[in-house]
């Protein structure tokens, strides 16, 4: 017989945070950075803790540049070669600090990451990607990635339930990524039935991970700055959005014009527009999961940036959070039947 947990899950659209008496007198009283030391590299951080995915049309070295002036975080993709590392580090050595260096688990992924860290040695993150990191074979992939890198702090996922949470920290990873389906080009949870609602995934895995001395990304879901407070109050220790982060001057891709409206493209990183690009075409062993949209084009990053970062401020005030450390213990999460008031959109 199979079996159903009764209980309600929820996603970030279930729920609202509640306002709380506080002593804050302005936004401008929060702070939003953290600073954070790692389980099992042993390093430490200091930054805002929102991150831009390693989706290769997001995750950009324009994007790094621009994120990490406003002290965000980008996990760069996986299709840079060590030579474009190189040249990247030695005219922004500044930005080394806020970016991650990404892999799949084949061996060819391993190489290149290796010939990445070796050309520049600045790099303090590794982000181990793969679509379902509950393999036994992932598991030994981290391990390994840990054998070889002791002092780097290394990201894994993804996954949604604690004990997968444990077992990766257990291997050696420091920040385990958490979301599988709540992605805005992520089809995972139409071909397959898999998934797990994101505000559930994240309360109950930053429990697992905290337990640790270990940390958690919320990755996935986010649709507006409100969601990346929810995901921070849910006790996610960093927030990375992909489609959020889309559409921008910074992103890969060109404009596209069309009845005088402006576009640039999106794709899920297994979708067939990423694998015709980087793989010649779709494995037929496993199906697309991933969507191709047409984004509206959004100008520069930095208003985005700053959009989310007010938005998180405020969040923040209404809570009286001083910190953004502070915001899972002063949220309280009341459920709703309605996030939005959608008449005018
Ligand atoms: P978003 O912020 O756009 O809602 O979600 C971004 C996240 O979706 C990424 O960081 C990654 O974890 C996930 N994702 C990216 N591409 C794909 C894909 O092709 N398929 C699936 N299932 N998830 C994806």
């Amino acid at each position: 017989m199979p079996n159903i947990i009764n209980e309600i899950k929820l996603d970030f659209k279930d729920v609202l945070l509640r306002p709380k008496r506080s002593t804050l007198r302005s936004r401008n009283d929060v702070n939003l950075h953290r600073h954070i030391t790692f389980r099992n590299s042993k390093q430490t951080y200091n930054g805002i803790p929102v991150m831009a995915s390693n989706m290769d049309t997001v995750g950009t070295f324009e994007m790094a540049k621009v994120l990490s002036k406003h002290d965000l975080f980008t996990c760069v993709h996986k299709y840079y070669t060590a030579d474009e590392w190189k040249k990247f580090a030695e005219q922004n050595p500044d930005v080394l600090r806020n970016v991650a260096a990404s892999s799949g688990m084949s061996e060819n992924d391993f190489n290149r990451l290796a010939e990445i860290i070796k050309a520049v040695p600045g790099i303090l993150f590794i982000c181990l990607d793969v679509a379902n990191g509950y393999s036994q074979h992932f598991v030994d992939f981290v391990r390994r990635v840990r054998a070889a890198f002791p002092s780097h702090t290394i990201i894994a996922g993804n996954v949604v339930t604690g004990e997968m949470v444990e077992e990766l920290i257990l291997s050696g990873a420091d920040i385990i990524k958490v979301g599988i389906g709540p992605g805005s080009v992520c089809t995972t949870r139409m071909k397959t039935g898999v998934g797990y609602p994101q505000l559930s995934a994240v309360i109950e895995c930053a429990d697992a991970a905290h337990g640790l001395q270990g940390h958690i990304i919320s990755d996935g879901g986010c649709t507006c700055p409100g969601d990346v407070a929810k995901a921070f109050g849910a006790g996610a220790d960093f927030v990375m959005a992909g489609g959020m982060f889309a559409g921008h001057d910074q992103c890969e891709g060109e404009v596209i014009e069309k009845n005088g409206k402006k576009f640039k493209l999106f794709y899920g990183m297994s979708s067939s527009t990423a694998m015709q690009k980087h793989a010649g075409g779709v494995a037929e062993y496993r199906s697309s999961e991933g969507k191709t949209v047409e984004v509206a084009y959004k100008g520069d990053v930095q208003d985005t940036v700053l959009d989310v970062l007010g938005g998180l401020r405020s969040a923040c005030t209404y809570t009286g959070a001083g910190k953004l450390k502070e915001l899972p213990r002063r949220a309280t999460f009341v459920r709703c039947t309605q996030q939005l008031n959608t008449i005018y959109s």
